[in-house]
């Protein structure tokens, strides 16, 4: 066994060697889907800000007047006293728009998920996750009581044969609404047929909340489906942080008694609430946000349908697959040099071979943005930057 320092710098060297080193870079975004970094100004094409609400001014006002209404923090976990109006007010909210009985809020969505698992799973159930799958579902699953099988990505037939394998197992299927590195959804009302009456099925939404189905209500009600669990997370389309699980009463009663994640955690600030029913009344009303990311998403993959690497997606999420670790870098880099921000995307977050440009669209962006962006990528793709 390495002594703690020996290990730090082995796994440090390891991962620089492999080209895998994260660079933390401070940026400011500004609210034209443009960041600062470095004193020079960048079109921002890698932030989940997919409806342009995280520099809303009417979004920084909620919070301001939240503040000014409820203090700075909440001061305790939530069944101690760190439960306000607030609060109360954003749960019922989430329960009328997505139609839940119960909403139960988070800090965040890593956490959201965790609690779920942890509090749900006991000992011989059996917990199906698509192979794809959030590491914050996938960790949690693994270190859950359960009995944790990884089916292929979108395989029904896959997810069948687990579940008629494991038959005599309580079960949770857990998957994406819209896998956040491949832009692609889930065939959600398929794989709720496959279920059946064999498992409960769990949804985690974090990238198609607010983007897809009437008033943004997400993946489910574009599909036109109500999973046993759904889980939206804040920090994304709604602009803010922070999540919530839906569900139903005697489940919202058993997070709210056993879910270690809710009951010693202080609770979120209830200005952060108040601003939060800002967001979702934005997101219910303001379809124009809706509606100009799929004019952007058409331009986008009108321009670049015949480069390598391209994948059609119906979100914003728009990945480019590269291969390599050098040739994603080395386009990132390119792209930087011609002022437009997007991430490379490697290893462990997706399989090996599969480096990526991560390109995400906001409803801030303008025609032009996304004009110069495909002009400069297919530049840089036949090396001519
Ligand atoms: C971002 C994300 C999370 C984590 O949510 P946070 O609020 O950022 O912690 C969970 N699940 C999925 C699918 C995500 O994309």
């Amino acid at each position: 066994m390495l002594a703690f320092e020996q290990r730090i710098e082995h796994a440090l060297n390891e991962r620089n060697q492999h080209g895998l080193t994260r660079q933390l870079s401070a940026v400011q975004t500004t609210g034209s889907a443009q960041l600062v970094h470095a004193g020079r100004k960048y079109d921002h094409f890698s932030s989940n800000d997919y409806l342009g609400l995280a520099s809303d001014r009417s979004l920084v006002e909620a919070w301001q007047q939240g503040l000014a209404r409820f203090g700075a923090g909440s001061g305790a976990s939530p069944l101690v006293s760190g439960f306000s109006p607030a609060h109360q007010r954003l749960e019922a909210l989430l329960c009328e728009w997505l139609g839940y009985s119960r909403a139960i809020l988070f800090s965040s969505g890593f956490s959201a998920n965790q609690a779920l698992l942890f509090t749900l799973l006991e000992e011989g159930d059996l917990l199906l996750q698509d192979k794809l799958n959030h590491a914050s579902l996938i960790e949690a699953g693994l270190l859950s009581s359960a009995q944790l099988r990884r089916f292929q990505h979108n395989n029904l037939e896959h997810l069948n044969q687990l579940l008629t394998a494991h038959s005599s197992q309580h079960a949770l299927v857990v998957t994406e609404g819209v896998f956040s590195m491949d832009g692609d959804r889930a065939p959600l009302s398929s794989i709720q047929q496959q279920i059946g009456q064999r498992a409960w099925l769990m949804v985690d939404d974090a990238h198609g909340i607010g983007v897809l189905g009437g008033q943004g209500r997400g993946s489910c009600a574009q599909a036109g489906i109500q999973p046993d669990i759904l889980v939206v997370t804040f920090g994304k389309a709604l602009g803010l942080s922070g999540a919530a699980i839906l569900c139903s009463e005697a489940l919202g009663d058993y997070l709210t008694q056993f879910a270690r994640h809710y009951v010693y955690s202080t609770a979120m600030p209830p200005a952060q609430a108040y601003a939060l029913c800002h967001s979702i009344q934005m997101v219910q009303q303001q379809e124009w946000r809706r509606e100009k990311l799929q004019e952007l998403s058409a331009i986008y993959d009108q321009k670049l349908a015949d480069v390598a690497g391209f994948v059609a997606t119906a979100t914003p999420i728009k990945p480019l697959i590269l291969g390599t670790n050098q040739r994603a870098i080395t386009i990132a880099d390119r792209l930087r040099d011609c002022g437009i921000w997007v991430g490379a995307i490697r290893p462990p977050t997706v399989p090996t071979n599969q480096a990526r440009l991560r390109i995400t669209l906001t409803a801030n962006h303008t025609n032009q943005q996304v004009t110069k962006l495909a002009d400069a990528l297919m530049m840089a793709m036949e090396g001519q930057l």
